[in-house]
């Protein structure tokens, strides 16, 4: 089977572990629509960049992942443009650091919406078409902070858990439709995601940057390693296959061991 001329919708794929997915998909030959916030120009050069690159089609939706109408709407341009949305991504997330006890209410209710509820408006929008077709994968982004929590962490952790379950749910209810919905978690990746936690975390547990890297970051993670988004790409790949349709309702470990203590 082959991936040539599907329609993926990949969010927050301006940066990070969604800008490679997006790109690894592209190399498959699936048309693009990328999303997420940045420069208008960086984000046009990466969109041209994924045509030319791969001779696939991209465009660009602006959603922001904090609005249920715009989402929808992302979801439409796909099918818009290219007939189709089969292949859902929904990765786009932020993070915030801080004891719950000052955890700003604004950041708590961001990061709910944006880490999980956008899944589920970006779900509610593309079922439907994938149903018709009789074929889809949705891939939800989670973390090892969807099966384990750190400290400081509440908002992050307790969006994760839930799209972990939201992943569980929508699988069973699209079993029979050939659609597949898993959720990939993996530790910690090198993006910017990560680098701009680490003033946080300093300032949270007293810690120099050093420190953080290898006392908490690194120190959870067995490898000793960070997972590199080229693997987390790969692996959405492989969720896209023939070879795993018959995988539906996972959540898939790429943590270095992490979450095996
Ligand atoms: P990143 O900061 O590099 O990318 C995040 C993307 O989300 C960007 O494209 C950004 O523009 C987009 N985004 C943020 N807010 C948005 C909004 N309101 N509307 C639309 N787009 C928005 O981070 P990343 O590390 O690549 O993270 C991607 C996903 O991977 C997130 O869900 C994150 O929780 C998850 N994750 C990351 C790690 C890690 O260590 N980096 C580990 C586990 C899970």
């Amino acid at each position: 089977m082959t991936l040539k001329s599907k329609t993926a919708v990949i969010t927050g794929s301006t940066s990070g572990i969604g800008l490679a997915i997006a790109r690894a998909l592209a190399k498959e030959g699936v048309n693009i629509v990328i999303n997420g916030l940045g420069d208008a120009a960086e984000i046009e050069k990466t969109r041209a960049g994924i045509e030319s690159e791969f001779g696939v089609k991209a465009v660009y939706s602006p959603a922001n992942m904090l609005k249920s109408d715009e989402i929808e709407e992302m979801v439409r341009l796909g099918e818009r443009t290219f007939g189709s949305v089969d292949i859902l991504v929904n990765n786009a997330g932020i993070q915030f650091v801080s004891p719950v006890e000052d955890f700003p209410v604004e950041k708590w209710d961001q990061i709910i919406a944006i880490n999980l509820s956008s899944a589920f408006h970006a779900i509610r929008a593309a079922v439907p078409g994938m149903k018709a077709r009789k074929w889809g994968r949705i891939i939800n982004t989670a973390s090892a902070h969807s099966l384990v929590a750190s400290p400081f962490k509440s908002a992050y952790v307790a969006a994760k858990h839930g799209i972990a379950g939201l992943t569980k749910t929508v699988a069973l209810e699209v079993a029979t439709h050939g659609i597949t919905v898993n959720c990939i978690s993996p530790g910690y990746v090198w993006t910017p995601l990560v680098e701009n936690q680490i003033p946080d975390t300093m300032k949270a547990r007293g810690l120099t940057k050093e420190q953080v890297i290898n006392d908490v970051l690194l120190e959870a993670q067995p490898t000793k390693q960070f997972v590199t988004v080229d693997q987390v790409a790969a692996t959405a790949v492989f969720l896209c296959s023939d070879a795993a349709s018959q995988m539906t309702g996972t959540n898939l470990s790429m943590d270095g061991g992490w979450t095996a203590k």
